[in-house]
């Protein structure tokens, strides 16, 4: 039997719908993101540490053994937290590595899974009365909800207690979205229908002060960043408000830390960078100057700002009286000392 991924018509289709997913940053940011198709007992999943924008210019599927990833799953086989002994080598000529969420997408039922950062769900999947309020926006969408818990096995295992037969839409509470589908055009219609049903009302920013910024920023190693919503996270009031409370994902501890890092009224960048070390936040990979912007660290890997930008798309989609739940001081130890997510972060400090 012929597993090639050359030979398959509808992998090329899913690498293209990849490609435009991964492209969009108001569904993935930087290294997030994944998707699979099942196909003869096989599933091909997103390796971990790769761009999903970059799917029509790179290998990056991984072929892994479904059924016998299920079957560990269903004895909570520790094996499956990276999923890396199900892969079949001789398929896999890269030795790519796969998704950290691979058993997320073997445990739905549906040939094809896109799971994505989608900045609409994020705001209404962190407010702690989520489930009810989604529930008259998803009407008619067979769709679960599933509390937070750390991505990975034990996002998996609550998840297949929560989904039933129909789900072809999950909504990650403080995390982000899976929908699913027979083909990979029945796929990307729902993830459509959802994204337009939750969205919210953007809030306008006011203008950074990039003069003040900049100034003397270089000499501390830091730039401004790129993306210019990325600066309403310390420029707007309610932005900051919400931002100073915690984090709201996973993804941010990877590549941002702890919450966020913000200067005090009247503290300079330098006085800043020596609290922060003394706090034992090392160099911050974003800091906020509040009511002006915010800053890059020059040598922070390129998916640190992507994730800074989903941060800024989300707040200026919050309001600061809603009951905005951020992660657990436990739950986000659980992230930090991640070892998946560890390798993930290496590999982020790769040049792309
Ligand atoms: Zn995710």
């Amino acid at each position: 039997m012929d597993h090639g991924i050359a030979s398959a018509p509808e992998l090329s289709e899913l690498l293209e719908l990849s490609a435009r997913i991964g492209a969009d940053a108001a569904l993935v940011q930087g290294l997030g993101g994944n998707t699979s198709l099942k196909r003869d007992g096989v599933m091909w999943i997103k390796a971990s540490g790769a761009w999903l924008s970059q799917a029509r210019e790179r290998p990056m599927m991984v072929p892994v053994r479904l059924a016998a990833l299920l079957a560990a799953l269903d004895s909570n086989d520790p094996a499956c937290e990276t999923a890396a002994g199900f892969v079949i080598p001789e398929l896999n000529p890269q030795g790519l590595r796969p998704s950290i969420e691979t058993t997320m997408h073997a445990a739905l039922p549906h040939r094809v899974v896109l799971h994505v950062h989608c900045v609409e769900t994020i705001a209404w999947a962190v407010q702690a009365d989520a489930q009810a309020r989604l529930a008259p926006l998803l009407d008619g969408l067979g769709w679960s909800f599933v509390p937070y818990v750390r991505p990975g096995l034990p996002l998996t295992q609550l998840m297949r207690t929560l989904v039933r037969a129909d789900t072809t839409v999950v909504v990650l509470a403080n995390h982000g979205l899976v929908v699913c589908g027979d083909t990979v055009a029945a796929a990307a219609a729902t993830l459509a229908e959802v994204v337009s049903r939750l969205k919210r009302t953007v809030r306008p920013a006011p203008e950074p002060d990039l003069a003040a910024l900049e100034q003397g920023s270089a000499d501390y190693g830091y730039r401004l960043p790129r993306l210019p919503v990325v600066h309403a996270i310390a420029a707007d009031r309610q932005s900051l408000d919400i931002a100073r409370r915690g984090s709201l994902y996973p993804d941010h501890i990877v590549f941002l830390g702890r919450g966020v890092f913000a200067l005090g009224a009247h503290e300079s960048l330098g006085d800043g960078l020596q609290r922060a070390r003394r706090e034992g936040r090392g160099e911050p990979a974003l800091v906020l100057v509040p009511g002006k912007g915010a800053l890059i660290r020059a040598v922070a890997p390129r998916a640190a700002e992507a994730i800074a930008g989903c941060l800024g798309d989300v707040l200026q989609r919050l309001r600061a009286d809603e009951p905005i739940r951020v992660l657990a001081p436990d739950e986000e130890d659980a992230i930090a000392n991640w070892d998946a997510e560890l390798y993930r972060k290496a590999l982020a400090r790769r040049p792309a």
